[in-house]
């Protein structure tokens, strides 16, 4: 992969992490009513147009959920929302802005502006520009995967593990957990070694198989294929 494809995968994961942030703001969320985060995908998806109409909702009254949300959430989205601001507008700005791209203003949703850095990213030549993009990209979904380590660590998730099966237990084995320096991952804890193969593996964790953060969607899509695969044989 190279640094515009990682950054454009970093954009698109804060697109999906979006949606659980902002369920996050809501207290009564908490802890999360949804113990596999992994499926937020497929959620933001069928839920896109309702949320789009809540995100616009807030955007019209800010005040009016504040007291009601969670501080953390509040700082850390904002912070967010501002960035994908910042970096869409940097693009918009490095391209001279020709009159048919669309103008990105601080007030347009989140989805517009990681959107638009999407899009048009790869047309960026100035290199400067370039590191500061893929630099704040990569800031930008480790602070989602931070906020949501800190909703989700120790979780299970649902799926069994479709590498080790689960074990001798055979129940979920796969867990979300922060690591030293802050790094999350999902690890499987199974009770028998559990070895995918190496093209399935996102890295090692004492020894047991780790998918990092950034690596959730794609381990997101393997484990429903599996779902699928057994539904259909099963
Ligand atoms: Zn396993």
């Amino acid at each position: 992969m190279n640094i515009v494809e990682r950054a454009r995968a970093d954009l698109k994961l804060v697109g999906e992490c979006w949606p659980a942030l902002q369920e996050l703001l809501d207290p009564q969320a908490w802890a999360p009513r949804q113990p596999s985060f992994l499926t937020a995908e497929q959620r933001a998806e069928l839920d896109y147009q309702a949320r789009i109409e809540q995100w616009e909702r807030i955007d019209v009254a800010p005040g009016a959920h504040r007291d009601a949300a969670r501080a953390e959430f509040i700082d850390l989205t904002a912070a967010i929302r501002a960035e994908a601001y910042e970096v869409a507008d940097t693009i918009a700005w490095a391209l001279i802005r020709p009159p048919w791209l669309p103008h990105t203003r601080p007030r347009q949703s989140i989805d517009h502006h990681l959107e638009f850095a999407h899009r048009h990213f790869g047309q960026v030549t100035d290199l400067l520009v370039s590191e500061w993009v893929v630099a704040r990209a990569r800031d930008m979904a480790a602070q989602c995967g931070r906020a949501l380590a800190l909703a989700y660590d120790g979780q299970t998730l649902k799926t069994v593990c479709p590498w080790c099966k689960g074990g001798l237990a055979g129940t979920p084995s796969l867990r979300v957990r922060i690591l030293p320096h802050g790094d999350i991952a999902v690890i499987c804890e199974s009770d028998i070694p559990c070895e995918p193969p190496s093209r399935k593996t996102g890295t090692w964790w004492k020894g047991r198989p780790a998918w990092a953060f950034q690596d959730w969607t794609w381990l997101a899509k393997e484990l429903h294929r599996d779902d699928d695969r057994k539904r259909k044989t099963g």
